[in-house]
């Protein structure tokens, strides 16, 4: 197959969906790579290296989406809120088209995917298994983003991380405080670890309370037991107003002694859940910071605004939306990794025809054959189940 990478066109975006390294690895697979010209540079990653690699240059967007069978993307229509409808008349039927899609919050944008024929996964289905391990472009991109987070909070803190003891006298560490240990909150916790803060951490799911530890962070233990705070897949569970009011009251205390409080948690499938309020916020000394990372989800603190920065009280508070994409090598090498294992998977199980019994495949498949075939954005979109797909079924 021929495996198109357009340069991305949100505003702003330096990432890139392939990098040089993978290239080889998908011809030796049987494929050719067709990267458009400067599609690379954002990332470091100059048109000559691809060449070099063995991939081919397009001059133009139309011409990548003209010749691929297979388009990646990191940021497709849907993730692409600015600029990404244009690339529907592009499409054609049964390509394969593959990126972050947003297809949940955005369900009517994979519709509009699915008139094209096209046939698209969204990387943000892949399920959290051992063997998709490599394929977890979401948690790849949290990754970055939990360093990142820390990096920006020590930027604008008025003080500095470590502990120093100079002939100038003692400096104490910052407190930094992390709220939703995942994925994104390990990273940060070792992160601000590494610029010698003390850390304290704390989430719902008492899972974690080792891995915090482990990271040499301390653990926050409240007196609130959440009832039910872990789903099978190991996600947190939506909780009630009540528990989350109980929070507050209890994390008050510890947010007010933190000089750095980067919060992670959210639900999936829910607007994330408010855990610092604007009283919480005037609580904290003047020059404190809070970085929120879940404002895309509508924010862990109630004064946050999504992509800004705003002082309340003295408070710092930054709105962080696409933090992996300021860190375009790492996070391009790292979102090609797993666009390269995922394509080289759902070719191994038979596309262009699909084995829908296979559960990566079946999980990240959101439209084929003009449909949107995915249960959960189908349900999102209130149109009712699709029969039971035949598993060998040609797109
Ligand atoms: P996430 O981004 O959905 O949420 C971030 C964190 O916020 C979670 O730890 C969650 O428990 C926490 N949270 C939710 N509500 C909270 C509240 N009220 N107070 C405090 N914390 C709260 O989570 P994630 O980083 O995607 O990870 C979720 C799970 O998935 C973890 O169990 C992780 O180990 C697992 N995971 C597995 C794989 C794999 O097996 N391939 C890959 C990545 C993650």
């Amino acid at each position: 197959m021929i495996i198109g990478v357009p340069k991305e066109s949100f505003p702003g975006e330096r990432r890139v969906a392939l990098v040089p390294a993978v290239v080889p690895t998908l011809k030796k697979a049987g494929h050719d790579v067709l990267v458009e010209a400067g599609a690379g540079a954002g990332a470091m990653f100059p048109d000559a290296a691809y060449v070099e690699k063995g991939a081919r240059l397009a001059s133009s967007r139309a011409e990548v989406f003209a010749s691929a069978d297979a388009v990646v993307q990191v940021l497709g229509h849907g993730a692409n809120d600015k600029t990404g409808r244009a690339d529907l008349p592009l499409l054609r039927r049964d390509q394969i088209l593959i990126g972050f899609l947003r297809p949940l919050a955005v369900p009517e944008t994979v519709q509009e995917i699915a008139v094209t024929g096209a046939t698209a996964f969204a990387v943000e289905f892949v399920p959290r298994i051992t063997r998709a391990q490599n394929m977890d472009a979401l948690s790849a991109m949290t990754t970055v983003a939990g360093y990142k987070a820390v990096l920006l909070a020590a930027d604008v803190l008025p003080r500095m991380f470590p502990m120093l003891m100079t002939a100038a006298g003692t400096i104490l560490p910052a407190r930094v405080l992390i709220v939703g240990a995942g994925v994104a909150g390990l990273q940060a916790i070792a992160t601000a670890r590494r610029l010698g803060a003390v850390v304290s951490a704390y989430d719902i799911r008492p899972a974690t309370k080792e891995e915090v530890r482990s990271l040499g962070a301390r653990f926050v233990e409240l007196p609130l037991e959440a009832a039910d705070a872990q789903d099978k897949g190991g996600y947190a569970k939506a909780q009630d107003e009540a528990f989350y009011q109980r929070q507050r009251e209890l994390l008050a205390r510890v947010v007010a002694e933190s000089d750095v409080v980067i919060t992670t948690a959210v639900v999936p499938g829910k607007k994330a859940p408010v855990l610092i309020t604007k009283e919480m916020v005037a609580g904290m000394a003047p020059g404190s910071v809070i970085v929120d990372m879940a404002a895309e989800r509508g924010g862990n603190c109630e004064l946050t605004r999504a992509y800004e920065t705003v002082v309340e009280h003295g408070v710092t508070i930054i709105g962080a939306v696409n933090l992996a994409g300021s860190l375009p090598h790492h996070a391009s090498q790292m979102y090609a990794r797993n666009i390269t294992a995922l394509f080289l998977h759902l070719v191994r199980s038979g596309a262009p025809a699909l084995d829908v019994a296979d559960e990566i495949t079946r999980e990240t498949l959101v439209t084929r054959g003009g449909e949107v075939v995915h249960p959960r954005v189908r349900d999102a979109l209130k149109l009712p189940p699709l029969e039971a797909p035949d598993p060998q079924a040609r797109p």
